[in-house]
Formats: structure tokens, C-alpha cells, sequence
């Protein structure tokens, strides 16, 4: 039997507001000491009123916006009810039946063929407090309590692992030009659960569906679904019946094991909140957030295909993150158009490779796009050759200086000059009688070990075009 997979994916953002959802408390709890970022009404005291942090409004807004919901007229906050330790009150603010943004879409490209994933809405609400199991017994801080969570839900229309994590990608894509969170799924501000169901191929009538929780990285959300399609199917092979629940990934297993059957939304007992008033938000501030939404990846990356002639897979690459493509942009306003394919190249190349060696950011890097730019001209113009740029590249990585600077400290121009070549030559050939032999006899590929060793003489300087014309010449010109 064949079955189709049928995903949709609930992501849970944290917004990069500088204080909490409810209260003035600092939201930068990072590498803060546990429950130091607190007052009464994030640790869910009796008698406290919350108010409503509007840049997290304008935040979810600006995102509902970028992944073309609609913003309706009249929305509210809601309170879901449950009782676990890590929520101080009991219920959590969130949005149940009008939140700030509905019926939506982003795309992905998968194996080559765009696809559009309508998104069912965004909406708001405070994230939880942060428990520590630790043996018997458990520690909580409640630092994270109250720090504005966007969720963004998609509609069930992914139909594979891989388009479960294109989708994700490009959503994080997007929440980081629009600056709006740093999107860090290591660090728990980008998280998923993921809904998967599996179907016949010949049937439309969906079976229970089971949602996987815990899964902090690009990679488990592949492996988790890969697993949980292929376990579903083998319990309908085996005529089993599948049934709706929740499940957890374990990482270290590689498989996903039962945690609870699944509580439907009215065992959340959702009410309209008392203490907030319903959000009639202005219009003109919505068109206002609208005209400063960025250009968007997407947008970005099919400009750089029109604009620089790049391919689609070089413009992903570039677009990937905002602050690579002003990059590569600031670079060839330096230099000029018709150098994008060579930028993109070291960019994608030894350039992308220092960064993940080192883990640094690229708004850290230390090598300026003048000095990149700098660089590429003297591979142009002969001062340099291939294995001396990338000499240089590494050595502006480390340490920022100018690449003509490190090109004379470290006395890595090339030797184009004939009469010097030649002498090398020589005393190359002098001392490599078997290769020169065995070249005269026919073996054509002793030329290459004499050019090698040549470059080796030169300690890789020689300009190798050169080189070569003047072995042959020596060799009595072939
Ligand atoms: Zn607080």
C-alpha cells in the first residue's frame, strides 16, 4: 500500500521585543540569572492587570501582513485554561477565535517546482514559564514567562518532510528580514510542533492524526516526520488502527514515543480575557506597517536571477539571509555588475566556509565588502593569482586588514616576470632529470610535475600560465 503524507506545521516565534507581553519586565532573559526578570503579573499574582506591549502587536501584525493575511476589523485576546507548573495563573493569554492575521500563504521550492502552503493565521499570545528536571524533582524560572509568542499556523498541505523543511526555512527567512525575531530554534525563540497523518493514495478521508512536540532544529523536524510517516504506515500494514495523540521526538533514539492522547480546544475552556479590552486596531497604522515591510526573500531572490544573472541556486544561497544579501550587494556596488557570478562564488565558497568554521555572524565579519572588492581586482589585474587570493581572504578574515597591505607583508604577488620564471626553471629542470626525460620520451604528464614543482619553488606565486609557455620553451618547444 501507498499512502500520501499530509503535514501541517504550528510555529511558535519569539518576538524581539524589548519587554514582555503584559508587563515592563525585560524580555532579554538570554543569560540572565533564573527569576530575575520578573514581577507580580508574569508570576501570576491575584489583583495584577496586564497591559498590552503594542510593539508586539505591530511585530504580528507586520508578519500576518508579510505572509499575505488579511487583518481583521475586530480581534481579542483569549484565555486558554490549563493547569501545568509552568504556567503561574493557570490560563495563558493567547487569541482563540479572532486573531490578528488569517488566511494567508508563503511558497517554497521544492525539487525545482514552486509550491504555495496557505497559512490558516497568526496570532499572539505569552509564552510560559521554563521548567528544569532535574532527578526526582524539578526547578522552574520563570524569566521566559510573559514574553510575547507569535504562533503561525499552517494549513495541512505540506506533503513531505523535505517541504515541511523548505517551509520552515523560508518562514524563518522571513521573520528575520522583517527584524522581528532571531528566529534561533537552538535557543527555543523558533519552535515547532508538527500535525502528520498519513492517507491511502487513493482515498481523501483523513485518518487520526498524531502531533509531534520537542523538536529544536531543521534536522529533527526532517527525522521526526520521516520516522512518524514510516511508522503509520507500517501500523496500517500490519492492520492496525492509528490513534490521535501526542507524541515526542527523541533524538538520541531517532523515534518519536506517546506522551498524551490529544486534548481537544474545549478542554482549554477558552474565554474572551476580562482584563484586556477587545484590539480595534487603526487602519491607517496597518497600511502604515504594510509600506515599511521590507523586501522579501523571495522577491530578492528572483530580483538577483533578473538583475545579476545569477541561478536560482546562487540566489537562494544569497537571499538566504538579509544581512549575505546586502553583502554581496554592497560588494558589487563596488565593483560592477558583471562580477556577481565571481562574488557570489567566494561568498558561497571560502568565504561562507571561515564563517561556519569560526561560527561567526556575517554582521561580525571583519573582511569589509571594500575590501573584498579590493581583493577581487588584484586577482583581475595578475597581481595575485587563485591560491594566493585565497591566502589573502583567510588572512583578511582574521585579522581585517587591507588586501594590498597583506599582499606586500606577506609577499604574495605573482611572479609574472619571465627572466625570474625562467631561472626557476632551470634550476627546476637541473634537478628533476628523470622528468625531463621521461617529457622528451613522450609522457606528457611530466609536464604537470615540473609546473608543480616550479610553483612549489615559488612557494605558489608563479603566475602557472607563464610557466608553463616557458618549460616548454626549455624543453625545446613543443
Ligand atoms: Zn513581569
Amino acid at each position: 500500500m501507498t499512502y500520501e503524507i499530509v503535514i501541517g506545521l504550528e510555529v511558535h516565534t519569539q518576538l524581539l521585543t524589548k519587554s514582555k507581553m503584559f508587563c515592563s519586565c525585560s524580555a532579554n532573559y538570554a543569560s540572565a540569572h533564573p527569576n530575575t526578570h520578573v514581577c507580580p503579573i508574569c508570576l501570576g499574582m491575584p489583583g495584577v492587570l496586564p497591559g498590552i506591549n503594542e510593539k508586539a502587536i505591530e511585530y504580528t501584525v507586520m508578519t500576518a501582513l508579510a505572509l499575505n493575511c488579511t487583518i481583521p476589523e475586530y480581534t481579542k485576546f483569549d484565555r486558554k485554561n490549563y493547569f501545568y507548573p509552568d504556567l503561574m495563573k493557570g490560563y495563558q493569554i493567547s487569541q482563540y477565535d479572532a486573531p490578528l492575521g488569517k488566511g494567508g500563504w508563503l511558497t517554497i521550492d521544492s525539487n525545482g517546482t514552486r509550491k504555495r502552503i496557505n497559512i490558516t493565521r497568526v496570532h499572539l499570545e505569552e509564552d510560559v514559564a521554563k521548567l528544569w528536571h532535574r532527578g526526582d524533582s524539578s526547578l522552574i524560572d520563570v524569566n521566559r514567562s510573559g514574553v510575547p509568542l507569535m504562533e503561525v499556523v499552517s494549513e495541512p498541505e505540506i506533503s513531505s518532510p523535505e517541504e515541511a523543511r523548505d517551509y520552515l526555512i523560508r518562514l524563518r527567512n522571513i521573520l528575520r528580514y522583517l527584524g522581528v525575531s532571531t528566529g534561533n530554534m537552538e535557543e527555543g525563540s523558533f519552535r515547532c510542533d508538527a500535525n502528520i497523518s498519513i492517507r491511502p493514495s487513493n482515498s481523501k478521508k483523513l485518518l487520526p492524526k498524531v502531533e509531534i512536540k520537542n523538536i529544536n532544529s531543521f534536522k529533527a523536524v526532517y527525522q521526526a516526520l520521516e520516522y512518524e510517516s514510516r511508522r503509520q504506515g507500517e501500523v496500517l500494514d500490519e492492520g492496525g488502527e492509528l490513534v490521535q495523540e501526542t507524541r515526542g521526538w527523541i533524538e538520541e533514539a531517532g523515534t518519536t514515543v506517546t506522551q498524551r492522547t490529544k486534548e481537544y480546544a474545549d478542554d482549554y475552556r477558552y474565554f474572551p480575557e476580562p482584563d484586556l479590552p477587545p484590539l480595534i486596531l487603526d487602519r491607517a497604522w496597518i497600511e502604515e506597517i504594510r509600506a515599511r515591510i521590507p523586501e522579501l526573500p523571495e522577491a530578492r531572490r528572483d530580483r538577483f536571477m533578473t538583475q545579476y544573472g545569477l541561478s536560482v541556486y546562487d540566489a537562494n544561497m544569497l537571499t538566504n539571509s538579509s544581512a549575505m544579501a546586502n553583502y554581496f550587494e554592497d560588494c558589487i556596488k563596488l565593483m560592477s555588475p558583471s562580477k556577481a557570478k565571481t562574488v557570489s562564488n567566494w561568498l558561497s565558497g571560502d568565504f561562507s566556509r571561515l564563517l561556519n568554521a569560526t561560527n561567526t555572524e556575517i554582521e561580525h565579519v571583519k573582511i569589509s565588502p571594500k575590501h573584498l572588492a579590493e581583493m577581487l581586482g588584484l586577482v583581475d589585474n595578475g597581481t595575485i593569482n587563485g591560491p594566493a587570493a585565497k591566502a589573502v581572504l583567510e588572512e583578511m578574515f582574521h585579522t581585517g586588514k587591507g588586501a594590498s597591505e597583506i599582499v606586500t607583508e606577506k609577499k604574495l604577488s605573482q611572479i609574472s616576470d619571465a627572466t625570474e620564471i625562467r631561472e626557476v626553471v632551470k634550476q627546476v629542470m637541473a634537478n628533476n632529470i628523470n622528468a625531463v626525460s621521461d617529457y622528451t620520451s613522450g609522457k606528457e604528464q611530466a609536464l604537470m610535475f615540473i609546473i608543480g614543482q616550479v610553483m612549489r619553488a615559488t612557494r605558489g606565486r608563479a603566475n602557472a600560465g607563464v610557466v608553463k609557455e616557458i618549460i616548454i620553451q626549455e624543453l625545446g618547444g613543443k
